[in-house]
């Protein structure tokens, strides 16, 4: 067997797109030098009964040829007739590459733990409109909207035979549930086709793909940071078990050091793991207990599970009246400023409060964040008190529009009007003094109001970003950010310049609390360790992308428009990295839907957002998926993000 790659343009691509992408993206560095290694190192073929070529790009396609035979993984546009396409699992940003060969009848293997992903995708989009509201389960969107054609579903201890080489099914699930790996035997030397299970030396691709729920611990996708780790670290075993000689993944390089990159990776997911359980808020809810199964998952049983211990916290005081997760300041005039309703139980307590005579009315309504435990009721209770309701800029549009977005617990009720305010705006109301800020702890969009009243201590009414055991991380996808200011590391210096006692309040906690110095550093400490575990484990050039899978996304996600009529997309990007990139965006149109141009670029600065406009038109009643590919100096990622049209 050898194994060669060869270098240029790959065959059947689209223009542009590729050519930059797939020389300089970093995974096309690393790979390029592979290249040369490859080349320069080359293999006798006289040993082995088959070649393995390897040709890298977006998706790496591999064309194993025996005589005048050939079976690909991945995919293969060259020329060669092939008899069989191995599929490692069934996303659309991997599965893509196989297409040309399929339409051409080429039998596939995929799977059998992702057939929903292949042979039906088109039940998730049919379902979308309603599933993108109330979302707990925190699974990849990047599904297909047609079937993809596969002849033979397989399952772990499954074989492959082609030409009398068995290849052998190895279920390697963590990037995604039904992933699996397949083996290669060839005359001693052994190789593994190992999908997404590994990226480079001891990398992943992302670390939000792995969100999912730990039924053990009953803890469900949303917050189930990490929730496929554990089966990742066992995937890692198994194929560790199998000494292989060769790793080739569906992205990346080429591993040649398969037993110190598959170690290297197991101990950086641990390390993160361990990090993450640190500092968790789910401490507070889900109590020692749950969080030593999850850490054990991961770490092994008995392993030491680290968790901060709580922090102060007392009796909230008598001017704040607590309600399910909202709270209502009450002023010493009768009147009622309310943070969030979820519910209409709140709107019915605060009758209540009026009907004793505790208070006469309410005179302003403030969003900490947009999930809908703090939002279903906000418009209906504006509605009912006839009141305004505040928000920072950075968040007020998901709460007005919350159709141009999918988000984990997203409410589907707009709220109208939102006033919004900057970050820092103050606000006397009767004998309080009220500060808004952005604070983007637990979600991007995310608020906190800041309350003086008086004499008193102040509280800083911090939405659900901290708990007295830490932050609220567990979803990832729910976009914690790691930039110094940005994200958690910004929550921390907005208590830190606080300069006098204050209590924070978490509307689901029934306490006011509050962190010392000493356990402000130890989170600070934590968090920076986590990001340097997060950069050690990413392929790309800033670990942000690793934790936002929204750094590219279309706007908006989903749509209704007829047929004919033209609908404004925008596709928003944000160069998460300290250099200058040009982004080149080029969107994937379904038969039924057109657009007059495809394909834009936009140079974006260090650490800058951008956005590119496209107006596209239905031609077709149906279900339209457009997708988009995205590919700069450092990125190259094809069908990527998604708009679903729907024209009746
Ligand atoms: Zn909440």
């Amino acid at each position: 067997m050898c194994v060669c790659g060869f270098a240029g343009r790959i065959p059947g691509a689209p223009e542009d797109i590729l050519s930059h992408s797939s020389d300089a993206s970093p995974q096309g560095k690393v790979m390029r030098a592979h290249l040369l290694s490859l080349l320069v190192v080359s293999v006798s073929t006289a040993t082995y009964a088959v070649d393995v070529k390897v040709e890298p790009g977006a998706v790496n396609q591999v064309l194993v040829t025996d005589g005048d035979h050939h079976l690909a993984v991945y995919g293969w546009n060259g020329p060669q007739a092939v008899d069989r396409v191995l599929l490692t699992h069934g996303r659309r940003d991997v599965v893509w590459r196989a297409e040309s060969l399929i339409s051409r009848e080429v039998p596939a293997s995929a799977p059998e733990a992702e057939r929903s992903s292949l042979a039906t995708p088109q039940d998730f989009w049919s379902g979308f409109s309603k599933s993108r509201y109330h979302d707990y389960g925190q699974q990849s969107t990047r599904l297909r909207n047609s079937p993809l054609p596969v002849d033979q579903w397989v399952t772990d201890g499954d074989s492959v035979h082609w030409r009398g080489h068995e290849l052998k099914v190895i279920s390697t699930p963590g990037f995604t549930r039904g992933s699996v790996s397949y083996l290669l035997e060839d005359s001693g030397r052994r190789v593994v086709f190992t999908g997404d299970l590994i990226y480079g030396d001891g990398q992943l691709f992302d670390l939000y793909s792995f969100q999912d729920a730990i039924p053990e611990a009953q803890v469900r996708g949303y917050h189930g940071y990490g929730g496929r780790l554990a089966a990742l670290v066992d995937s890692l075993k198994k194929v560790a078990a199998l000494k292989p000689d060769l790793l080739i993944p569906a992205r990346g390089p080429v591993i040649r050091t398969p037993a110190v990159s598959l170690d290297r990776l197991k101990t950086r997911v641990q390390k993160l793991y361990q990090n993450y359980l640190s500092t968790n808020a789910l401490h507070w809810y889900f109590k020692k207990e749950r969080m030593t199964k999850c850490g054990e998952r991961v770490l092994g049983a008995g392993a030491e599970i680290e968790l901060m211990p709580y922090s102060q916290y007392e009796k909230t005081p008598s001017w704040v009246f607590e309600k399910g997760t909202s709270r209502l300041l009450i002023s010493d005039t009768g009147r009622g400023f309310l943070l969030d309703c979820g519910s209409q139980a709140v709107i019915n307590a605060i009758e209540d409060l009026q009907n004793q005579g505790a208070i006469e009315g309410v005179d302003g309504i403030f969003v900490t964040h947009y999930h809908d435990d703090h939002t279903d009721y906000v418009q209906a209770a504006a509605e009912k008190f006839k009141c305004p309701v505040y928000a920072t800029k950075e968040y007020s549009d998901v709460l007005e529009n919350p159709e141009g977005y999918h988000l984990p617990a997203m409410t589907s009720n707009a709220i109208a009007n939102v006033r919004v305010v900057a970050d820092g705006h103050q606000m006397k109301w009767h004998e309080y003094q009220l500060t808004f800020r952005f604070f983007p702890g637990q979600t991007w969009y995310h608020g906190a109001l800041f309350v003086r009243r008086g004499t008193e201590r102040p509280i800083f009414f911090v939405g659900d970003a901290f708990a007295p055991s830490g932050i609220d991380d567990y979803c990832v996808l729910n976009r914690n950010l790691l930039h110094d200011d940005s994200g958690y590391l910004n929550c921390i210096q907005q208590l830190r310049a606080v300069r006098e006692p204050f209590w924070l309040v978490n509307e689901h906690i029934p306490y006011v609390f509050s962190f010392s110095k000493k356990e402000l550093d130890y989170i600070e400490t934590r968090y920076r360790q986590r990001i340097a575990v997060l950069s050690e484990l990413s392929p790309w050039n800033d670990p942000n992308y690793m934790v936002d899978e929204q750094w590219a996304v279309m706007y908006p996600r989903g749509t209704r428009a007829d047929t004919g009529q033209s609908v404004p997309i925008q596709v928003r990007l944000i160069n998460h990295s300290g250099k200058a990139q040009r982004l080149t965006v080029k969107l994937n149109l379904p038969t039924g839907a057109k657009c007059p141009q495809l394909q834009k670029s936009i140079q974006l600065g260090p650490r800058e957002s951008g956005r590119l406009s496209f107006d596209v038109t239905p031609t077709e009643s149906g279900r339209h998926l457009v997708t988009a590919d995205i590919a700069g100096a450092a990125i190259d990622v094809r069908e990527w993000t998604d708009v679903l049209i729907e024209t009746p």
